[in-house]
């Protein structure tokens, strides 16, 4: 079932690349395996998926010890500052950095071990008081502190958007994460790139890729249903 889901997903990718006039290579899918059996996780590795995605450092940890090591790992969940020396160096990229204390730790790990770590900064495009992320207005700041961490390197923004019934409710969330990527590459910081764009989930991803994303997060397209998270 897996694998169908996988193919299915990796359509409408293409379709919602074309639509938008945009190469299918601009767009990576992350198979977010949370909650769900390694057995899963293998078959979807199996069908050829590279990306996975994991909210809970616990969890991410006993999945790269138990898969092969040319997958590339993201964190995507709340990240406490004390369990940041578990994941540096072994992830490829931390999406949900919304603040410059933990940037700072990044930092300071990365450093340490001698690696280097690529981060995205959250934004909570809509203010939902329930999700964390930095605002709007806030996320320029948050970028020009970052880039003076050493070992550190601002890849792009990420943003959960809310959870609706209808995608086209986020265009705007999405259209507005992707304006604030363009604002903040038309500063030209040092050590900022704004190349990556992870916004879209089950949902709402084929709205996402037309305004602009470069990863899209899939759970539920593609492992089923989880218990309800929120
Ligand atoms: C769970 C989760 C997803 C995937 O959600 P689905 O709706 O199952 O696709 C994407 N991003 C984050 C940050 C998540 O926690």
């Amino acid at each position: 079932m897996v694998r169908e889901n996988l193919e299915a997903v990796e359509k409408i990718i293409r379709l919602s690349c074309e639509r938008a006039g945009r190469p299918a290579s601009d767009v990576t899918l992350i198979a977010v395996s949370k909650t769900k059996p390694l057995a899963l996780v293998q078959e979807a590795y199996a069908a050829g998926a590279r990306d996975f995605g994991e909210n809970k450092v616990q969890d991410l940890l006993e999945r790269i010890e138990a898969m092969p090591s040319d997958v590339r790992w993201h964190m995507i969940g709340h990240l406490q500052r004390n369990k940041v020396k578990y994941i540096v160096g072994k992830v490829a990229m931390i999406h949900s950095v919304d603040s410059l204390r933990l940037a700072e730790e990044i930092s300071h790990e990365s450093v340490k071990r001698g690696v280097e770590t690529d981060i995205l900064l959250e934004v909570n495009v809509a203010g939902e008081e329930s999700k964390f992320g930095v605002s709007l207005e806030e996320t320029a700041a948050l970028a020009e502190a970052v880039a003076k961490l050493p070992a550190v390197h601002v890849r792009g923004l990420m943003t959960i958007a809310p959870f609706v019934e209808n995608a086209e409710e986020n265009r705007l969330i999405f259209r507005k994460l992707k304006q604030l990527s363009v604002d903040i590459e038309g500063k030209s910081i040092d050590n900022v790139s704004m190349a990556v764009l992870s916004m879209g989930m089950t949902g709402d991803y084929s709205v996402a890729i037309e305004e602009g994303a470069t990863f899209v997060r899939v759970g539920t397209g593609i492992f089923g249903e989880r218990e309800p998270w929120r």
